[in-house]
């Protein structure tokens, strides 16, 4: 299957420009380009010999032109000539959370370690924490992170899972003889991370969906298990995926039951028998005659057992019952309400596309703005913006108003909360900008009170509106920094900031349990996909997930209000700071 074999090619020149210690610009290229091939519906080698690989997202002449010599001639002369370089040893220990490039590099040269299983004794032999720039601590660190792995690489990220759930139901929707197809599961619920992914598929026959697996789908997935109503395969990435086949009239039933959660069903079906009914994945049942009272759609079930229809984000048996029988259910927020991004990069940082472009791609979405936030200089490995750089950044905002008016480019800022506590900028150039962002990315490890003293500060400072991936954590990679979560919910309350839900599938930042808490206290949220390239702006998605798994309202989401009211707001309205011609 030539994507998969397209997408591992970009990820091993990711990573052997990684251990070269290349830009990061054209490491994140690579791996950006390996994620939209993974996403690809249509076989590459189709794309290449229509000449079309550069409409890839995040494919440009360069790349394009390695993957052409890959598909031409089976191997890259590029990756070839870096290999002396990039031993595959190193590349299998980089896999390892915690371990890295520059760490790899090391305990591969040092001593010859070329899998998880021998680094995993190396550590428990004392052999780590010997090595330059390592130590005990970090021994500890890499041996727990390696005893994790087989529990880690059984879980899909959903910024990764719900993508490739969506390509799955809809190649086969179109396939003749499927009625319809649905994401199930936890990916529906769009949990953070989801076991396999589950797919429902509505038709009268299991052998039109087997042809549909396996020859409609975009890469040719070879069956791991069949039966008459389950078939599993196996998605680029080596993902599980579990396809299931009901009856039409069992669609709603079905779709329910396998959507979960298990705790919300047993609910559920407490609630049936309740009623002298039965419920399974088969319909609804009187109990007595055995007759089908619903099942045909989800609504129609919740509906005969007395409850409003409840988004399956919100089925976890924590309330949404209760709330459902009272007619309580909050309105959530949706993509639909999304009038805008609030974080995004260019070229001017470390983002791959220009001012235009992404603020072209944002207006094809049917956003009204877009904010451009690249980081500030502080954090050095981005390149962010000098003076020079801004000044250049604003001329090209200014001059490309006109031409997207009513569309509206903020100039934003990412701007480093230095390790002293400190604001990468003075007060006079923040006046400058129409939003001011605040990050914390570096000195992460100072302790509870340190980190949230930097994260008060900025959440105090008049000119800083909203506060980016407010705990720092990697998801599933690495944990949030210690902070105080409550204070900093408080003082972004009490300064009227918002909070940042950070929509980049690495991150999910603040994660749902963070966010509904402070939803529960009162704060406004912002919204950013963070994109670093055009398809990035389409993590908005994932952000808007994680804010309805957290209860949240559109009332309650910067991006949903109107201009005036966003303009009136602390997060984004600019105070003018005495004795500075800052200008707008
Ligand atoms: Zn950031
Ligand atoms: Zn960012």
């Amino acid at each position: 299957m030539a994507n998969a074999d397209v997408v591992a090619l970009l990820e091993n020149i990711a990573l052997a420009l990684e251990l070269k210690q290349e830009s990061p610009f054209r490491i994140r290229a690579y791996r950006e380009a390996a994620r939209n091939v993974a996403f690809l519906i249509p076989d590459i080698r189709q794309l290449f010999a229509e000449g079309k690989l550069e409409e890839i997202p995040g494919v440009g002449s360069s790349i394009a032109e390695k993957i052409a010599d890959y598909l031409t001639t089976g191997k890259s002369a590029y990756l070839e000539a870096m290999g002396p370089e990039a031993p595959a040893g190193v590349l299998e220990l980089t896999r390892i959370p915690g371990v890295g490039p520059r760490r790899a590099r090391t305990i591969y040269d040092a001593l010859n370690i070329q899998t998880a299983a021998a680094l995993a004794e190396a550590c428990r032999q004392g052999q780590i924490r010997a090595l330059k720039g390592l130590g005990a601590a970090t021994e500890a660190r890499i041996l727990q992170e390696i005893e994790r792995l087989p529990e880690r690489s059984r879980r899909i990220p959903l910024g990764v899972a719900l993508p490739l759930a969506e390509r799955i139901v809809a190649s086969l929707r179109v396939w003749p003889g499927i009625d319809r197809a649905e994401p199930a599961g936890s990916v529906r619920r769009c949990m953070e991370m989801v076991g396999d992914i589950d797919v429902l598929v509505a038709a009268k026959d299991a052998s039109v969906v087997r042809d549909a697996v396996t020859r409609g789908l975009p890469f040719a997935p070879e069956l791991i298990a069949s039966g008459p109503t389950k078939m599993t395969f196996l998605a680029p990435g080596a993902w599980q995926v579990d396809v299931r086949v009901v009856p039409e009239r069992s669609w709603g039933a079905a779709l329910q039951y396998f959507t979960g959660s298990m705790a919300h069903n047993i609910v559920l079906r407490e609630r049936a028998m309740a009623r002298r009914l039965k419920l399974n994945e088969y319909g609804l049942f009187d109990l007595d005659t055995g007759a089908s009272v619903a099942g045909r759609t989800e609504a129609e079930i919740y509906e005969r057992l007395d409850l409003d229809w409840i988004p399956p984000e919100l089925r976890e048996a924590a309330g949404e019952i209760e709330a459902a029988e009272a007619g309580r259910l909050p309105r959530l927020v949706e993509s639909s309400d999304v009038r805008g991004d609030f974080h995004s990069h260019t070229m001017y940082s470390d983002g791959e596309a220009g001012i235009e472009a992404m603020a072209r791609a944002a207006l094809a979405l049917g956003y009204e703005f877009l904010a451009i936030t690249d980081h500030s200089p502080g954090l050095g490995i981005t390149h962010g913006l000098d003076l020079a750089k801004l000044v250049r950044q604003r001329q090209e905002i200014v001059a490309l108003r006109p031409k997207l008016a009513p569309f509206r480019i903020l100039h934003g800022i990412e701007l480093e909360i230095r390790a002293s506590g400190e604001l990468d900028f003075p007060d006079d150039i923040l006046a400058g900008f129409d939003l001011v962002t605040a990050s914390l990315h570096l000195a992460t490890r100072q302790g509870t009170e340190r980190i949230t003293a930097r994260l008060l500060a900025a959440l105090a400072h008049p000119l800083v509106g909203i506060l980016n991936h407010p705990s720092g954590r990697l998801l599933d990679t690495r944990p949030a920094y210690d902070f105080d979560l409550d204070q900093v919910i408080d003082a972004a309350r009490a300064h009227g900031k918002a909070l940042e839900i950070n929509g980049s599938y690495l991150r999910l930042d603040l994660p749902d349990s963070a966010a509904r808490r402070a939803r529960d206290r009162g704060v406004v949220f912002s919204l950013g996909s963070d994109a670093h390239s055009i398809a990035g702006l389409g993590a908005m998605r994932l952000a808007v997930a994680v804010a309805r798994r957290s209860l949240i309202g559109p009332d309650q989401v910067l991006n949903t209000w109107s201009a005036d009211r966003r303009a009136a707001s602390a997060a984004i309205r600019q105070p003018p700071v005495p004795g500075v011609s800052g200008g707008r």
